[in-house]
């Protein structure tokens, strides 16, 4: 074959993923490029420690340049558009054309979607938030500390059980437990629901061992900034001394612009190779991690269909898939490497402890999370995997997220 290019949108966990598997797999003659909008890398698990101020946030980014292998371009530029029926991307500094797509650019975050969500309320979701957050946490004496999760689908289901629960322990150990309270106000219908009720239930009794109050169902349409109080579609409103939120999530508007998302407002994909199943294209274009919409064949409840939580280990072996798909395609190999719906999560709990839950997410008649009890062995497993991200450790992680 004569040498192609491949465009990769987007260099997060999805993206880098796809990078370094794609530069193992053909001919160097072939070229990758990756395009982001952004220079720096972080690790959204490490996002809770900058909250709390255990790491600065120049501890958990990098240049995302160094992570990629070499004979892979960076290309610093903000993606507006793309022409799939010509196999083009548009940015500012140009129109690039490539032979194969990959779509990574994961999901936006945006507080203004709820009138008076960005007045009023901080976030640990973005590094920007948490820095600002660490700051208010620092000088906090007391009060009404309330976690609220107005929208799904949002990045990483654990992290705001993990967020209150990491707070909980440095208030603890700051003396503020006696002078302030944490709840957890969603509109799930228990925490980690794609996980199933056994896991709720699990999360549930977590929270509420550290005093941690928890409502669900309970979906936001305002927040009053002068009153402090939050209202929702029914029942009264919560009262707050500080507001931490969960930005609603939305797909970067290229994506939408080009017609490849669905009502859901997500890429829908074949769900083992990762083939974008919406929009007319002239070369195949692939997308993986947060952006997409990946349906899952297993229920709790008859009525209620799932998709695939938002994850990085998803988004990192996804992105293995569709550079396996691709290098098949160059190499003219038949590849029976798909998707498998496996992955992992850490949920700390405060106090240098975690708990590893395993998933496996296309089982029928549902899908199937294990577990153990928390300890500090998990809580350093957890350590060990931001570690390698943050070191580009890709050959040993890439590994471990196929496992
Ligand atoms: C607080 C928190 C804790 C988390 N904890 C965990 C955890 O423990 N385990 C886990 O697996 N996951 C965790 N996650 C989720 C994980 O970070 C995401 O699921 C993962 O980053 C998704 O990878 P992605 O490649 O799809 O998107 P991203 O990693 O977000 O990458 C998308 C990239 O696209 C770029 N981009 C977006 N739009 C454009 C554009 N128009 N032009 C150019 N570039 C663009 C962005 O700059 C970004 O670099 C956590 C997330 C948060 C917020």
């Amino acid at each position: 074959m004569k040498p192609t290019t491949t465009l990769i949108l987007g260099g997060g966990f999805g993206g880098l993923a796809t990078a370094w598997t794609l530069r193992s797999l053909i001919p160097a003659d072939h070229k990758i490029a990756v395009f982001d909008k952004s220079d720096s890398f972080s690790v959204g698990a490490a996002k809770t420690w900058v909250m709390v101020g255990d790491k600065s946030r120049d501890e958990v980014s990098r240049t995302r340049k160094n992570l990629l292998p070499q004979n892979v371009e960076f290309v610093e530029a903000e993606i507006e558009g793309m022409n799939l029926a010509l196999g083009e991307v548009h940015t500012r500094q140009g129109v690039r054309k490539g032979d194969f797509m990959v779509i990574a650019l994961g999901a936006d975050v945006n507080m203004s979607a709820i009138p008076g969500l960005q007045e009023n309320a901080q976030t640990f979701y973005t590094l920007d938030g948490a820095t600002r957050l660490r700051g208010t946490l620092a000088d906090f004496q007391g009060g009404d500390v309330v976690f609220l999760i107005p929208r799904t689908p949002f990045k990483c289901p654990p992290a705001p059980y993990e967020a209150a629960m990491v707070l909980e322990s440095s208030f603890r150990k700051r003396g503020l437990k006696g002078k302030s309270r944490i709840s957890i106000v969603t509109v799930e219908p228990m925490p980690m629901s794609t996980a199933g009720p056994e896991m709720g239930s699990f999360v549930r009794k977590l929270i509420e061992q550290r005093g941690i109050a928890y409502q669900t169902l309970r979906k936001t349409v305002r927040i009053d900034g002068p009153n402090r109080k939050i209202l929702f579609e029914q029942g009264d409103p919560v009262s707050y001394d500080l507001l931490i939120a969960v930005p609603p999530h939305e797909s970067p508007h290229a994506v939408r612009d080009a017609g490849l998302t669905n009502e859901s407002g997500w890429v829908p994909v074949n769900p083992e190779t990762m083939v974008v199943s919406q929009g007319q294209s002239s070369i195949p274009v692939y997308a993986v991690g947060d952006i997409t919409s990946v349906q899952l064949p297993g229920k709790f409840n008859p009525e209620v269909s799932l998709v695939l939580p938002k994850a990085g280990v998803f988004a990192a072996s996804q992105g293995g898939i569709a550079a396996r798909q691709i290098a098949g395609r160059i190499n003219d190999k038949p590849v029976s490497d798909v998707f498998d719906g496996k992955g992992f999560c850490y949920l700390e709990v405060g106090d240098d402890e975690a708990v590893k839950g395993e998933g496996s997410f296309f089982e029928l008649p549902h899908p199937m999370m294990s577990r153990h009890e928390a300890d500090q062995a998990q809580y350093k497993d957890k350590v060990r995997w931001v570690d390698q991200w943050l070191a580009g450790s890709f050959p040993e992680l890439l590994a471990k997220e196929k496992k």
